[in-house]
């Protein structure tokens, strides 16, 4: 068991464990209120921490391969397997999570992980990527170009949400150790204990080279101040956030990379034509209802928005709402309960407003308020799942809040629809998502929608009845699949198997004769000088 005191957690920086010098946050139990532990990074020496990162943690793991920093991360993942237990107290008690939506975060990190372990594998044991063919400069063959993508010589500072302090360093840090980049992480203050307790295990293996992973708890303040030029930038929260961070000197003046994931409305879509007794209907109240629930709503990818053809409104809003229902909801510990609590008063009291402000637009179709809570009261962050709804298509196009709000809990709103294009015209007013599953049962129909929502989200996730079984969820983020979206969502990209090396690598251009480019295609005997 996991001793749940009040004691101040220490930060990892410059190679060691330091303690903050202020009193520091408290970080909750949002069922039973208790005060758990407490962060606090104030008075520590950042510019040395960073730069303690970039030249001993930088240094080191760019000496080694691909290869050799993936079979660290194979090392790293079976320290975190034999720790997993720790971690699914501490997401009962920080978080409120019921075990499968702790799995979500936890196992879902180590999944991650262990994806990026083998890629190191497969890429061998270079210290640099070739991208693409060598092309010809001029008549004469011998003068070409060939594209290279070497590790930046930096470090790479994540800022994460508090929905996924396991998933969100490991789907971030997998990729970047890997490409041999050091890691400086700064959870968010209210889950900030799970996530300082994975680097912690890893620091304490001594698997990785000391400076190749840092973490920081409590204030942001001063840490994007000390990013330098080579330096990458990755972020996971609000979109206010992401805007005082892309407004940064680091950024408009340094030109430090950054990534940005930030919030989204994501849709899922009934296509024409399937009545309320097809599978491709119960396929998407089934998703729907599982959507809303899973981590109380609290993903970045969970579906907000419902459209279905108007002529099923009525069936959706009554076989989603008979989903709902069932859902049992409060103390995580008890386990008749299906869905816990929201992470803290804050975001009880944010998800309470947002909802009034859709409620002036929208009827409800399930009330939230009519689940009893189970073994927590009414001073807990419990809250049940509500689906809101507008009342005709043409409705559907006056309402706007529906589609700029993100109630960041168990909510989502249903929107009738008159024709395909009316329905992409709506996904669309999202203005950029992570995510839209589309449900149907035409194979041509369902290609044809997801094209034309393929510009504007991350990921188009086709659910058709023969992937009944098989298919991996409208949220769940998978590392060999695309993880970002466009406009509201942050325009960032992240996973995506190799692809998300890009971001830690600077592509160079190498001008030479064909015989020094041959060269090259030894990669294994380069090292980085
Ligand atoms: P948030 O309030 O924006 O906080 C995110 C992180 O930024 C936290 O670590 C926070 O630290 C830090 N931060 C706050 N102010 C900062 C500043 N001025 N400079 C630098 N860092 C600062 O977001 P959140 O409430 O934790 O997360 C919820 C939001 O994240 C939702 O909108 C959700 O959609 C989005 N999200 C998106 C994704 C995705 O992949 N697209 C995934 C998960 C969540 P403190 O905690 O110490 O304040």
């Amino acid at each position: 068991m996991t001793a749940f005191t009040s004691e101040l957690l220490p930060n990892y920086l410059a190679g060691q464990w330091q303690i903050g010098t202020g009193v520091g946050s408290a970080l909750s139990d949002p069922v039973t209120g208790s005060e758990l532990v407490r962060v606090d990074a104030t008075g520590l020496d950042l510019e040395a921490g960073f730069d303690f990162a970039r030249q001993q943690g930088g240094t080191d793991l760019r000496a080694l391969s691909y290869r050799q920093r993936g079979a660290l991360l194979g090392s790293v993942l079976k320290v975190l397997q034999a720790n997993r237990d720790a971690y699914y107290e501490i997401a009962t008690a920080n978080s409120g999570t019921v075990k499968n939506d702790s799995a979500v975060d936890i196992d879902g990190a180590l999944f991650t992980l262990g994806v990026y372990a083998k890629m190191g594998e497969t890429l061998g044991d270079r210290h640099f990527l070739l991208d693409g063919e060598p092309a010809r400069l001029g008549k004469d063959p011998l003068f070409q170009s060939q594209h290279i993508q070497s590790p930046t010589r930096g470090v790479a500072l994540f800022i994460n949400a508090f929905n996924f302090p396991a998933w969100g360093l490991w789907e971030k840090a997998a990729p970047a150790l890997l490409s041999g980049v050091p890691v400086i992480i700064k959870p968010a203050t209210a889950t900030a204990w799970l996530t300082q307790r994975m680097v912690r295990d890893v620091v304490d293996s001594g698997i990785l080279p000391t400076g190749a992973l840092s973490v920081i708890c409590g204030s942001s303040t001063g840490l994007l101040d000390q990013l330098q030029t080579f330096d990458v930038l990755s972020f996971t929260g609000s979109a206010e956030t992401a805007a005082v961070i892309r407004s940064h000197p680091a950024v408009t003046q340094r030109s430090v990379r950054v990534n940005i994931e930030a919030d989204s409305l994501n849709s899922a879509l009934l296509l024409p034509g399937e009545g309320a007794d097809s599978e491709s209907f119960a396929l998407l109240a089934k998703e729907v209802a599982r959507e809303m629930t899973v981590k109380s709503g609290q993903k970045c990818t969970a579906i907000r928005r419902i459209f279905v053809p108007e002529s099923q409104y009525a069936a959706a809003a009554e076989a989603i709402g008979e989903r709902l229902a069932k859902t049992t909801v409060g103390n995580p510990r008890n386990e008749t309960v299906r869905m816990g609590a929201l992470v803290n008063r804050t975001q009880f009291d944010a998800v309470r407003i947002g909802l009034d402000y859709l409620k002036t637009q929208t009827a409800v179709l399930h009330d939230g308020a009519s689940h009893a809570l189970v073994d927590a009261d009414a001073s807990s962050c419990c809250l049940g799942p509500t689906l809101l709804g507008t009342r005709n298509a043409a409705g559907s196009d006056a309402s706007d809040r529906v589609h700029d709000t993100e109630v960041f809990g168990p909510v989502a709103t249903l929107i009738p629809y008159r024709n395909l294009a009316h329905a992409l015209q709506l996904v669309r007013r999202g203005q950029g998502s992570l995510v839209c599953s589309v449900y149907g049962s035409d194979a041509a129909a369902l290609t044809q929608a997801a094209i034309g929502l393929a510009d504007s989200h991350g990921r188009v996730h086709i659910v058709s009845p023969d992937v009944a079984a098989l298919h991996t969820g409208h949220g769940n983020v998978m590392p060999q699949s695309l993880h970002g979206g466009p406009g509201r969502a942050g325009g960032g990209e992240e996973l995506g198997g190799l692809r998300a090396l890009n971001f830690y690598h600077r592509r160079s251009a190498l001008q030479a004769s064909g015989t020094v480019l041959a060269q090259l295609s030894a990669p294994a005997e380069i090292a980085i000088a």
